[in-house]
């Protein structure tokens, strides 16, 4: 028999009649008993850090939590782009540049309790999380008026991946393996960041342009969550097709997205889900039972490396189910391509050796930003902090930084992690409180945004001259307990690109800016301990 991907209730869009949501009432999210309006709950506190946003008269959304703000008077809003079972995508552009963007558009008379509302919230804060990561749908800002939450995101011309299969059919298996180096790359960022997607699916992949080559990039972090390590889910939240038999359970972990994308392999291998039935009840019964078919076309002509890396995906346990490591490692991903390109490690550690190797200027300036930050800015930093805080004390010891990276399968001696330690330590009680782990870590984060930089080259500039001198610069240091007295001169001089014995904003932003390794790849070996 044959089937196409476009013919089950789950795939609610592309089907004749759309149901109301892709799942029956037991497996929807955003879908719960309680119905409070949105005017019933208390806004949350607005964040202390943002100041600039804070000032402006304008009541406080209940959603975001912040000033209401019309997204209209920053962007044109365009013609519709997609829309999902939550929200309407849009084009828009940028009134002042014209640039485009896409704005994701969600009516807050849909958000009917407060787990909805939570839902929204914490989509906004992961993708802040994220941002900056490559192939990692950008958010560029949210706004909530009287009628929705707008999240403005980087404009993915080319559509949906789901699309581009239905036009192809299926794809040869070095393309399929070429496509799943990158979105298993991408599981591996998310789950190294602690967190766990749980939709992922063809719609939620989006072509950046039309080319054949376009680079990949995930959205759609409505159903997404932070989790610490060794957490159990209970909530049925996903699309019938990709729902991990554990979470048709009600208990699960992270292991759900492998199986998700192990479904999005053998589709794009052969143009048909693994799991097919007419009705949802049918497809969680198919799931449930774990049998994978290979015997149809075109399974039989179908190298055994993929089969074997398919089966190992959709492991019904998802203690043997192959992490996202093990994935990158299996010999069909590599074959006739390139091994992954970039190197997966810890993004904790890495942030950590990075901060190490910046001066202290930048640190201060850093310290400074962290304390400008919205609560939704560093909500991901914090989910990190709690997961190497195990005994929950609000600092992180040496040995806790230790378990933590270990946990990740990083081997470090005691020498390089007390050199961590101390890099991130900036008061020296041998411990990492809540704000030092969040100044050493949210510079990978897209964290330098112009009106931050602006405010922190304001704060070290005391005489408004335009200039930081090495006397305002000594002075800030002690201010944050960060001077020795010995290597104002050097740090300047390192900054000072015109030679003038003082730093102008230009300058300031080019040394917030750099140490990037992917934008300045030369300077790499320089970051690591
Ligand atoms: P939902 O939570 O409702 O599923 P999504 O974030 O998946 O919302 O967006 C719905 C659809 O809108 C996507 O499947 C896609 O077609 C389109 N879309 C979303 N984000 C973008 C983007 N950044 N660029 C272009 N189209 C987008
Ligand atoms: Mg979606």
């Amino acid at each position: 028999m044959f089937y196409t991907m476009g013919n089950c209730c789950s795939l609610g869009k592309h089907s004749e009649e759309p149901p109301k949501t892709q799942l029956s009432e037991s497996a929807s999210s955003r879908h719960h008993q309680d119905h409070v309006g949105p005017e019933a709950l208390t806004p949350p506190k607005a964040s202390p850090g943002g100041g600039a946003r804070t000032s402006k008269v304008a009541p406080i959304g209940p959603v975001l939590g912040r000033p209401m703000e019309d997204v209209r008077g920053v962007y044109t809003i365009g013609k519709e782009l997609g829309r999902g079972q939550f929200g309407v995508t849009y084009l828009c552009t940028h009134k002042g540049t014209g640039e485009q963007f896409a704005c994701k558009t969600i009516a807050k008379r849909k958000l009917v309790n407060k787990e909805d509302i939570e839902d929204v919230r914490r989509e906004v804060q992961i993708m802040h999380h994220l941002t900056g990561q490559p192939n990692i749908v950008e958010l560029k800002g949210a706004y909530e008026d009287k009628q929705s939450v707008h999240l403005v995101m980087e404009l993915c011309a080319g559509g949906e991946l789901f699309d581009r299969i239905i036009a192809k059919g299926h794809y040869t298996e070095r393309a399929a393996a070429s496509l799943l180096r990158t979105i298993v790359q991408i599981v591996h960022t998310c789950h190294s960041m602690g967190v766990v997607h749980r939709d992922l699916k063809p719609e939620n992949f989006l072509l950046l342009n039309k080319d054949e080559n376009s680079p990949l990039k995930a959205t759609d972090f409505g159903l997404s969550v932070f989790f610490k390590q060794g957490q159990v889910f209970r909530d049925i939240v996903g699309s019938a097709y990709y729902i991990a038999p554990e979470v048709l359970k009600r208990r699960y972990g992270p292991e759900v997205d492998i199986w998700s994308i192990g479904v999005m392999l053998y589709i794009l291998l052969s143009g048909v889900p693994p799991f097919w039935a007419e009705s949802e009840h049918g497809i969680f019964n198919a799931i449930l039972r774990g049998h994978v078919d290979f015997t149809g076309v075109p399974w039989p002509s179908i190298s055994s490396g993929a089969k074997d890396l398919v089966r190992k995906m959709l492991n019904s346990d998802p203690k043997q189910r192959l992490t996202a490591f093990q994935v990158l490692d299996h010999p069909w991903i590599k074959e006739d391509g390139e091994a992954p390109d970039t190197p997966l490690d810890n993004s904790v550690l890495n942030r950590l050796k990075q901060f190490r190797a910046m001066n202290k200027f930048k640190k201060v300036a850093l310290r400074f930003i962290a304390g400008c930050l919205s609560e939704e800015e560093i909500m991901g930093l914090k989910a990190m902090f709690k997961n190497m805080d195990t005994d929950n004390s609000g600092t992180i010891t040496l040995e806790e930084l230790k378990q933590g990276l270990s946990k990740q399968g990083t081997k470090l001696s005691e020498y390089e992690v007390k050199q961590l330690m101390e890099a991130a330590d900036a008061d020296g009680d041998g411990t990492i409180d809540y704000d030092e782990f969040i100044t050493a870590t949210m510079h990978m984060n897209r964290m330098d945004r112009e009106e931050h930089l602006y405010s922190a080259f304001q704060y070290f500039d005391k005489d408004n001259s335009g200039y930081i001198t090495t006397e305002e610069l000594e002075q800030a240091l002690r201010e944050f307990g960060m001077q020795d007295g010995r290597d104002i001169k050097e740090i300047i001089s390192e900054v000072d690109a015109d030679n003038d014995g003082r730093i102008n904003y230009d300058e300031f932003v080019a040394m917030m800016r750099k140490g990037n390794p992917e934008a300045n790849p030369k300077k790499r070996r320089d970051v690591f301990v």
